[in-house]
């Protein structure tokens, strides 16, 4: 069977991660978060005491930053520079930050560079704002997921509280909006679904029910070309 590259894009609160893990498993491919490829730049430079608008020196922690995914109890781990970030990455504070440095155009080519690298040989689904425009412009199968703001609010905040963090719904909805307009005003590769991706609104859908779609569409690919 031909290794597809599978990219998934949308905003925050669509569904990406669960249903690029899900169908990640699925198909045996591996799965690949590019949006804590930001938020670890953001928690790099938020240790290092590094100015968000100093475009220079946060190109350069990107340049730098030796990144791994790696597989802890099951659980696909990020590590920073040897340091296990998965938890500390998920802070609000580093969701805003990740969408300021993301805007840097210097930041964007470094970890562009790396995406590429990393799915260069198939057999994986990378989700996040730009895989079927910029990263992967060829993928074989691309993906744009969306739902209404308030059950993408919902969603994050379950999210959050599942991992413990108090949560405000009305301020989660506030910052969603505001990150969802930088991503998809930004000069360089903003947020917007490729002319040839399948958009799939995932208000009311289950996790599983957008799986299979996506699942059953790969399978076609698969025995197409
Ligand atoms: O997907 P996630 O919410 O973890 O992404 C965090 C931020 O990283 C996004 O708000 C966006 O600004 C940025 N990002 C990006 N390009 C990607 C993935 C994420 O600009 N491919």
């Amino acid at each position: 069977m031909r290794k597809l590259i599978i990219a998934v894009d949308g905003p925050a609160g669509s569904g990406k991660s669960t249903v690029a893990r899900g169908v990640a498993t699925r198909l045996g491919y591996t799965y690949i978060d590019s949006g804590a490829m930001y938020r670890a730049v953001a928690w790099k430079m938020r240790e290092e005491g590094v100015d968000p608008a100093d475009a220079r020196a946060v190109t350069c922690i990107a340049r730098q930053i030796r990144l791994e995914f790696r597989p802890v109890e099951g659980q696909q781990h990020l590590f920073v520079d040897g340091v296990d970030v998965s938890e500390a990455i998920r802070a609000p504070e580093i969701s805003r930050l990740s969408s300021i440095v993301s805007a840097i155009p210097g930041v964007r080519q470094a970890m562009v560079q790396q995406q590429r690298r990393i799915g260069a040989g198939g057999g994986v689904v990378m989700e996040g704002r730009d895989i079927g425009t910029v990263v992967f412009p060829h993928a074989d199968l691309k993906i744009y997921l969306d739902a209404a703001l308030e059950e993408r609010a919902r969603r994050r905040c379950a999210e959050l509280q599942s991992r413990g963090t108090a949560c405000s719904y009305q301020e989660v909805l506030r910052e969603m909006v505001e990150r969802d307009a930088r991503d998809k005003s930004r000069a360089h590769s903003p947020l917007r679904p490729a002319p040839d991706a399948v958009r799939i609104d995932t208000t009311g859908l289950t996790a599983e029910q957008v799986i299979d779609r996506i699942v059953d569409l790969a399978r076609e690919r698969q025995g197409n070309r």
